[in-house]
Parts: structure tokens; C-alpha cells; sequence
């Protein structure tokens, strides 16, 4: 069985959600060096785990009398997510212990919730959701008054975890959203906030069985991690998507993908990520049914889960041991691994996880002959899972029926009423009165009837609504046509990165600053005049298609207005711009476009730049200045016969002179010498192309 958040990555889920720290905003001095000096740590543990712990401990351990309980509480809680990162549990459970106490004693009403979040995770440990989140609502409304987005944030975060372990997908999902809308009023760290709900949310997808919505969300957040520089976050995205791809049958791309995931937990010094991606290595030989490679991975995910010493963390890879001798024909000794763990998993109340792994032992049987075994046990998946997939309904139908008992016992005390009523009336003729109480029943209970039928529509209709919405906010960041970004979600991602502390940028941006590139498809007012509106679309949907395959995984493409597109690739040094706008230029020009029986030749005109612009700072030029150079040097590349890109490489003069010039007129900037420009021209066209066709 692959790990995912419900196994080992559950750790990494509680650690992330108590790196987030607070920041009161009325510090003196002191308080705002320590706070600075916590912030670096955390950073040197977002890429070397040990590194930062060694360094926290050390902090900690010169904190005086003096220091304030600000520091000394967002000490405590970042120490809680390194040991959670550590693996070391035991360690954590015991400086939360510590928080607590030391948050009651000052009568911090926020940072008690914090704590109690976290207890509530080890509630979930020992084998009990629905009373962690009978914990939670207790946290819940203890600070309904906070006003604090971090508290509510993990509230909504930890919610969505309970929900998710106890199958509860919908409510998870609103619950993981609501994070995700809060992640970004955090103070600091918003875009490491962003990515945890994301994958969170990936994982979530894959858990309810759809692992295109799996895969397609973890690309997303994939996409933004390169603004996080955060290995830890990143691998747990690779790892996710790897077992999406390995869901859909991509099984290659999956095993690239848990490689990649390794050497990042290697180079980072995580052993649980380590561990986690040998195990993963494993399931996908026990996949490909390559039962020996798959037990030299899974004895090797058992050595390096045992140097976390943690119980929990060598349980799924025993697990995939048995499965891969099971394989192997040794039936007897493999059982008894997968045993071991389904009772580990039962006693844990993890039915997903019992589900999952049953599901598979069914299937190994099956494989080895052993038919009855494999009913028995299939029989025994099949009920978890009925249970796993139909408990909301059920739970739903259950809460119906009692409202409709409700009703229908108010409807009989009512109707006993009307009767004493009658009674106690002087009414003559009892055969006439016992018509007419008849008859009022006959009517209570239909009109009951249909305001039941009422009430169930009702409801029905604003469960699909809640659905739909949630579904909408997601999707709300997509271009309904190609399916690419569309132009929120950059701002979006712009504004996230301008909350990147300017530290951090710069020492990112020099050699490798980002790169914009904007493209206007060529003469595409004439496809549609010759062609039709619809089929102007599929070559807009092509085009799409085209540029995706052309990018980098973690570049962006978006879909900027009508038939302009944007690819934002971050981090990439100039000549190899350079060489990805040949490539798109040849992407769409050298094979013409096929709609029907239609062979149509496209092109399209590009300009680009990279941000910051010539080290001009960002604040000097901005992200919108930026983009609106690189629409100037599109539109020079129209002017020139389009099929063609102009970058804008950098400024010859200082940026004072030359910035009131190409404010206005790009082609001046250029003949005065104060800019260096770069073309690329398209490809020579196999067929007329638009433009040709034109006449222009
Ligand atoms: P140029 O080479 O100068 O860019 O010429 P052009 O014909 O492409 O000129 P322009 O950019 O002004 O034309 C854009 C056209 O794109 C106009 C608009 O009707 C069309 N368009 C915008 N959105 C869509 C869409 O979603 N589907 C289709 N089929 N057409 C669209
Ligand atoms: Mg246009
Ligand atoms: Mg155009």
C-alpha cells in the first residue's frame, strides 16, 4: 500500500500545522530581533531539518528571564513542528505539554486553543476521530469570538484531517477550503500555508477516488512551491502526485516521481520522506508485480523508518514486506506481515486504511490461487468499504428519518387535540364528526407527507449547492475553455509573492529571476470569420494543449484574456528563456492545428522578460510594469510581421534615464540605444499560414 495522509504523512500534517506562528504586532526591539532570529531558523529547517532543530535548541536554551512570553510561546510551538518533522514524537507531545502550560499560566486564550488543536491530534493517534473531533468543537467554541485567522485557520484545518480519517469527505473538503481562503490572511509563511492545504486537498481527492482532481491540484501547488523553496513541502506534493499518476496507471511517471521525492528527503535530511518514498518505491514493483525489487525496497524502508523510532512508521512498509512475499510464493510468512498491520490499522480505527489494505490482500491471494481466501477477505474490504463510501448518506437518511418521526408524533398530539376538540363540542351528529375527524387526518397526514417530500428536496438541493459552491471556489482560479489558469489566479500568485519577505527574493532573483512570457495568437480574428467561433476554439483548446507539453512542470501557464496566453516560469536563467520561446514558437507554428477535417496553420507573436526586470527592484518596476514592457515587445513583433518573440534582455543604461522613455515608447527606448533586445523568429511555415491567407 502507498502512504498517504492518513498513514505516516498524518505526522507531517500536524507539524504544519503548528508551523505557523503568530506574530503580535506591537514588538519592541528585543522581542523583534528573537522574532527575526526564529523566522531564519525556521527557514534553514524548511531545506536541512537537523540543522534547524540544532539551532532552535540552542536558542532556547540561552533564553533568559527576561525574554518575553511572546518569543517563549512561538519558541515552544516552532520546536513542536521541527520534532514533528524529526519524527520525534514523543519529543513533541511532550513541548506541547509545555505550551499548554505555560499559555494557561499566562491566560492566553489563543495559544490554549493552539495547544488543545494539537492534543486533539493525539486523540486521533490513539485511535479515536470522532472523539478528536468532539475535542475540536470543544477548541471550536472556546474562541468563537477570536478574531485570530491562524487559530481559525488550523481549526479548519484539523477539522478537515478528522473528517477526512473518518471518511467524511464533503465536510472535509468545505472544511479544507475555508483553510485555504484563511491561509492567505496569515502574517507571514502565507504561500507555505497555501501549499499544505493544497496537498492536503490533493490528497484528499485521492482519497475519494478521483485521482485526475489528485493529480491536477497537486501540479497546481507544485507550480507555486518554487516561491516556498521548501523541500519538505515539496516532497510531499511529488509524493502525492506519484500516487495519483500511479491511480491513473502512469505507473513510469509515478516511480520518476517517488525518485525525485527520495533525493529530496536525502539532500534535506528527512528520514521520514526518506522512508516514505522507498515504501512508495516498493508499492510500485509490487505494482508491476516485480516482487523481488519490491521486498529490496520495502527491507529498506523498514531499516530507514526504524532509525526515526517511531512504531507507527515501519507499519506500512511491514505491510508491503508481506505483500512482496506473498509474491514470492512464500504465502505463510507474508500473511503474517499483512496480519500484523491490519490489526495495527484496526486498533488504530483507520478504516480507510484497513479498507485499503484488505482490498490488496485480496488481490495477492487471488494471484496465488487461494480463491476462498480471497473471497473471505474480499467480502470483508467490501463492507468497509460500503460503510467508508455510503456512512454520510447514511448518517444524512438517519437524521431525516428522526426529524420525520418528529413530525409525524407533533402531527398525532395535534390531531388528538382536534378530536377533544370535537368532543367537547356540542356536535349533534357523531357519524358526521367522525367523518370529519377522519378526513382531518387523511389531510394532516398528506399535507405531513408533503412537507416531508418538501423538506427532503430542499435539503437535497442545498447539499448539491453547498457542493456546487465549494466545487465553484476551486475552480474558480481555472479558464472553463482550456482548462489553464486564468488571469485571477496570477494575481493571485503575484500578490503572494510580493509577500515574500524582500530578503528572500534577492537572494533568489540574481542569476535566476523569473520570467514572463506573453503570446497573441496571429490573424485568429480570421479563423474565426473563415472557420466558425467553435472552430476558433478547439484552436484555442490545441493551443493550450500545446504549450502545457512545452513548459516545465513548474512553470504556469495561463490563459490571459481572448486568444492571449501567459507562461509565468519561475526561476529560470536567460538562455534557457531564450531556448523555451524557440520552442513554443515551433510548438505552434510547425504543425498546423487539426479541427474536423481541417488542417489550420497557426502562429503566434511573443514578447518576454524577466522580473525583477535588469535587477531593477520590484518596487522601482513592478510585476505590472514588468508585464505591460513585455506586451510593448509583443506588439513590436506584430508591427514586425508576427511568427516572431522579442525579449527584452536588459537595460544599457541606467534605469533612471531609460525607465521615463519605455514608459511610453518601446521602439524609441531601442533606436536610443538603452535596451538590449533579443528576436526569435518562427518557424517557416509547411502550409499558408493565417496571416498569408489574409492577405496582410
Ligand atoms: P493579431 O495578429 O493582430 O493579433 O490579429 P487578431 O485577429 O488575432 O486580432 P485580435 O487580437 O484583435 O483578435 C482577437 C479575436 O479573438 C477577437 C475575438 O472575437 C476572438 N476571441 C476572443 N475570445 C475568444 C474565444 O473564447 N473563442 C473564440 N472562438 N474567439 C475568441
Ligand atoms: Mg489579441
Ligand atoms: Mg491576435
Amino acid at each position: 500500500m502507498s502512504i498517504n495522509i492518513i498513514s505516516i504523512a498524518r505526522l507531517a500534517w500536524a507539524a504544519a500545522l503548528f508551523c505557523l506562528v503568530l506574530i503580535s504586532q506591537f514588538v519592541h526591539a528585543d522581542e523583534k530581533s528573537d522574532m527575526e532570529r526564529l523566522n531564519v531558523i525556521q527557514t534553514v529547517s524548511d531545506r536541512d531539518n537537523k540543522e534547524g532543530l540544532r539551532q532552535l535548541q540552542e536558542f532556547k536554551s540561552k533564553l533568559s528571564a527576561e525574554t518575553s512570553d511572546v518569543v517563549r510561546l512561538e519558541t515552544l510551538k516552532v520546536l513542536v513542528s521541527l520534532y514533528y518533522d524529526a519524527g520525534q514524537i514523543r519529543s513533541a507531545d511532550a513541548t506541547i505539554t509545555e505550551f499548554l502550560q505555560f499559555a494557561e499560566e499566562h491566560h492566553n486564550k489563543d495559544a490554549v486553543a493552539l495547544a488543545q488543536i494539537s492534543k486533539s491530534f493525539q486523540i486521533l493517534d490513539e485511535g479515536k476521530p470522532e472523539l478528536a473531533i468532539v475535542k475540536l468543537k470543544e477548541v471550536q467554541a472556546s474562541v468563537k469570538d477570536s478574531k485570530d485567522p491562524e487559530v481559525n485557520m488550523r481549526l479548519n484545518s484539523a477539522f478537515g484531517v478528522m473528517y477526512t480519517v473518518s471518511g467524511k469527505f464533503e465536510q472535509a473538503l468545505t472544511h479544507y477550503l475555508e483553510a485555504l481562503r484563511l491561509s492567505d490572511l496569515q502574517p507571514r509563511r502565507k504561500v507555505q500555508a497555501r501549499l499544505y492545504k493544497l496537498d492536503a486537498i490533493a490528497s484528499l481527492y485521492y482519497n475519494m477516488k478521483d485521482p485526475e482532481k489528485a493529480l491536477a491540484t497537486a501540479k497546481e501547488a507544485v507550480a507555486l512551491s518554487p516561491l516556498a523553496n521548501a523541500p519538505k513541502t515539496m516532497s510531499s506534493l511529488i509524493m502525492t502526485q506519484g500516487i495519483a499518476l500511479s491511480n491513473l496507471g502512469r505507473e513510469d511517471e509515478a516511480l520518476e516521481a517517488y525518485k525525485k521525492a527520495l533525493k529530496i528527503g536525502i539532500d534535506a535530511n528527512m528520514p521520514g520522506v526518506e522512508a516514505t518514498a522507498l515504501n512508495n518505491i516498493c508499492d510500485h514493483y509490487l505494482i508491476s508485480k516485480d516482487y523481488r525489487k519490491a521486498e529490496i525496497f520495502a527491507r529498506q524502508a523498514i531499516s530507514k523508518a526504524e532509525t526515526i523510532g517511531e512504531k507507527s512508521a515501519v507499519v506500512t512498509p511491514k505491510i508491503n514486506l508481506g505483500f512482496s512475499l506473498i509474491g514470492q510464493g512464500k504465502i505463510k510468512e507474508g500473511v503474517e506481515y499483512v496480519n500484523a498491520g491490519i490489526k495495527f490499522y484496526r486498533d488504530a480505527n483507520s478504516k480507510l486504511d484497513v479498507e485499503s489494505i484488505t482490498g490488496e490482500l485480496a488481490g495477492m491471494y487471488e494471484k496465488a490461487g487461494l480463491y476462498k481466501e480471497a473471497l473471505v477477505t474480499l467480502r470483508e474490504q467490501q463492507k468497509l468499504s460500503d460503510e467508508l463510501f455510503r456512512s454520510d448518506r447514511a448518517i444524512a437518511v438517519a437524521g431525516l428519518q428522526e426529524k420525520f418521526n418528529a413530525d409525524q408524533r407533533q402531527k398525532q398530539i395535534e390531531l388528538l387535540a382536534k378530536e377533544n376538540d370535537l368532543k367537547d363540542a356540542d356536535i349533534k351528529n357523531r357519524r358526521l364528526q367522525q367523518v370529519v375527524t377522519l378526513l382531518g387526518a387523511v389531510v394532516t397526514v398528506m399535507a405531513g407527507a408533503f412537507i416531508f417530500l418538501l423538506y427532503r428536496r430542499v435539503r437535497k438541493v442545498n447539499e448539491q449547492l453547498q457542493q456546487v459552491n465549494t466545487q465553484l471556489e476551486f475552480h474558480a482560479v481555472r479558464d472553463p475553455l482550456t482548462g489553464l489558469h486564468n488571469r485571477r489566479s496570477f494575481v493571485e500568485l503575484m500578490k503572494s509573492r510580493v509577500a515574500l519577505a524582500e530578503a528572500e527574493r534577492r537572494e533568489d532573483s540574481g542569476d535566476n529571476p523569473d520570467c514572463l512570457i506573453l503570446m497573441d495568437i496571429d490573424m485568429f480574428k480570421h479563423i474565426n470569420d473563415t472557420w466558425g467561433h467553435a472552430v476558433g476554439d478547439t484552436v484555442l483548446t490545441e493551443v493550450a494543449a500545446r504549450l502545457k507539453s512545452t513548459v516545465r512542470d513548474t512553470d504556469m501557464v495561463l490563459r490571459w484574456g481572448g486568444e492571449e496566453f501567459l507562461i509565468y516560469s519561475p526561476k529560470s536563467n536567460p538562455q534557457q528563456i531564450t531556448r523555451l520561446v524557440d520552442r513554443v514558437l515551433r510548438a505552434i507554428g510547425e504543425v498546423p492545428i487539426q479541427a474536423g477535417t481541417l488542417q489550420i496553420p497557426v502562429t503566434v507573436t511573443a514578447g518576454f522578460i524577466s522580473l525583477p526586470f535588469s535587477g531593477v527592484p520590484e518596487g522601482l518596476c513592478s510585476w505590472e510594469k514588468t508585464l505591460q514592457m513585455a506586451d510593448m515587445a509583443l506588439y513590436l513583433g506584430k508591427a514586425h510581421g508576427r511568427n516572431r518573440a522579442y525579449g527584452l534582455a536588459k537595460l544599457l543604461v541606467p534605469h533612471e534615464q531609460a525607465m521615463p522613455v519605455l514608459d511610453n515608447d518601446l521602439s524609441a527606448a531601442i533606436s536610443g540605444g538603452m535596451i538590449e533586445l533579443i528576436e526569435v523568429i518562427g518557424p517557416v511555415q509547411t502550409k499558408k499560414s493565417a496571416s498569408d491567407i489574409a492577405g496582410k
